[in-house]
């Protein structure tokens, strides 16, 4: 058996057209020109750019507590169907509040979804609530207060994520990341994703970052690489996803096999797996079916993902024994 832990995934890339659909009609918004299924999965690999308009076309579905319930709810049933043990999903709430429903309103209706979906299939859970590049100051910080309020009840962590390139300070957003830390919150960060390797240095400095998201060109610079296997900061990786956004030109060239060889921690996610089409036992299947990890390699994986999961105590003893299990009928 093979332990599936999702440490990288959106809940706004959980929309599937049909549920789309469903919701659209609820909601009496307007079908898209040429279908859900257009408007929102990507056909072939293109860039961030038309991989981000596809997530943003279900953006109108979040703005209502009992849509943002179901979409996190099938999220889960999704994840079992796939295979997968635990989930870590990870909302940005800010993007979406409104005067008539606040962060708050919409981050319960997702704890909600992800513990009504954990109770028809035994998948663990955890919520990351994301803080945006492109946000203001205050804003950020009123979502880290937000993810707060709720440590200890399906909030586990907090991230930064939107466009690096345009957006590349991180000052600004050292007060939110602080308060999350206060809080015991685990610390994630979209970095070197599309900018150079140092910013992923940045992030664990500023932002007391453990794990960064993509860091794909982390491997353009090896010293990078020492001082990120040094200091044990994992890599979230999403192969597919970086193809599909152009941050790499094909798998064969994603830089997994650099942080192989530089000792760099490596976890797995499948960022948006609606846009993709695929989902993490997909991602799992690359490792050595493209890669070519050993089975050794991809046991500890799972020992990796599960050490740096941002977990509650019970799920992590529970994915311990399960991953145990697994090495136990190599
Ligand atoms: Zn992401």
């Amino acid at each position: 058996m093979t332990v599936l832990v999702n440490l990288h995934s959106h809940l706004e890339g959980r929309v599937n057209p049909a549920t789309a659909a469903a919701l659209a009609k609820e909601a009496s918004i307007p079908t898209p020109g040429d279908g859900w299924d257009d408007a929102i999965v990507l056909k072939k690999p293109g860039s961030l750019t038309t991989y981000l308009h596809k997530v943003a076309a279900t953006y109108p579905f979040f703005r209502s507590p009992e849509a943002v319930r179901r979409i996190a709810r099938e999220a889960v049933l999704e994840a079992a169907a796939d295979g997968e043990h635990h989930l870590e999903l990870r909302f940005g709430p800010a993007t979406h509040a409104t005067d008539e429903r606040g962060m708050g309103t919409l981050v319960d209706a997702a704890l909600e979804g992800l513990r009504d979906g954990r109770a028809s299939t035994g998948v663990s859970t955890g919520l990351v609530l994301a803080a945006l590049r492109h946000h203001d100051t205050d804003v950020n910080e009123a979502v880290a207060r937000v993810a707060v309020a709720r440590a200890g009840e399906g909030i586990v962590g907090f991230d930064l994520a939107g466009d690096e390139l345009l957006y590349p300070a991180l000052e600004p957003h050292v007060k939110a990341f602080s308060i999350a830390r206060a809080a015991g919150l685990g610390i994630t960060c979209h970095a070197a994703e599309a900018a150079p390797a140092h910013w992923a240095q940045t992030a664990v400095s500023l932002l007391g970052a453990t794990r960064i998201g993509h860091g794909a060109h982390i491997a353009d610079d090896p010293d990078v690489m020492a001082w990120c296997a040094d200091q044990g900061i994992v890599v979230e990786i999403c192969p597919t996803s970086n193809v599909y956004t152009g941050a790499i030109p094909a798998l064969q060239q994603h830089p997994e096999q650099a942080f192989r060889r530089a000792g760099i921690a490596m976890v797995l996610g499948d960022d948006n797996p609606v846009q993709t089409g695929r989902m993490l036992a997909d991602e799992h299947a690359l490792l050595t079916d493209v890669f070519g990890w050993s089975a050794t390699e991809v046991v500890n994986l799972a020992r990796a993902s599960i050490n740096a999961a941002f977990l509650e105590p019970a799920d992590r003893i529970r994915l311990t024994q399960l991953a145990d299990d697994a090495l136990s009928h190599i």
